[in-house]
């Protein structure tokens, strides 16, 4: 099948686009539609588009703004991954502070482990320290390895939810 062409075919179109077809300024160009077989076909073709187009927005009204939804999310998504890979370096940067912390206190503890002792020693033998049948520097040393092992606890949580 040949595909007829006429120069007029865009001035049909934009008069049913503007809606001057349906005018006084419309019908010299409606009559050349009626004798021309391109333009009648574009003015077929435009209407069914149009009709098409109208109907759905009318039968599906959130259509497009669930399209906008869907795009925003999408934005949303890529901006907050991007967020999530500049922290990168401020989380691994907050867990090697975290793990040198938990790795002073513990030092710290063992170093200063004597004097402590030593401390509880003296003052449970000048009756200071109520005893409870239990030496205190067990006591102590029990005490101290719950929260030490509390704080290896919430490190490995902390470590592992970010
Ligand atoms: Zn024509």
């Amino acid at each position: 099948m040949k595909l007829e062409r006429c120069e007029r075919e865009q001035e049909v179109v934009d008069a049913l686009r503007s809606g001057r077809w349906g005018t006084a300024w419309g019908e010299e160009l409606r009559r050349h539609a009626e004798t021309c077989t391109p333009c009648a076909e574009v003015v077929f073709v435009t209407r069914e588009f149009r009709r098409e187009e109208e109907l759905t927005q009318r039968q599906n009204p959130p259509r497009m703004a669930s399209a906008g939804l869907i795009w925003w999310k999408a934005q949303r998504a890529a901006r907050r991954a991007a967020e999530e890979r500049a922290a990168e370096p401020i989380q691994f940067v907050q867990r090697a502070a975290f793990a040198l912390l938990a790795l002073a206190m513990l030092g710290l503890g063992a170093m200063q482990w004597p004097s402590i002792a030593g401390w509880i020693r003296s003052a449970s033998e000048f009756g200071n320290l109520p005893s409870l049948g239990v030496t205190p520097a067990i006591l102590l040393a029990a005490t101290a390895a719950v929260f030490l092992s509390l704080m290896a606890l919430a490190a490995y949580v902390g470590w592992r939810e970010d």
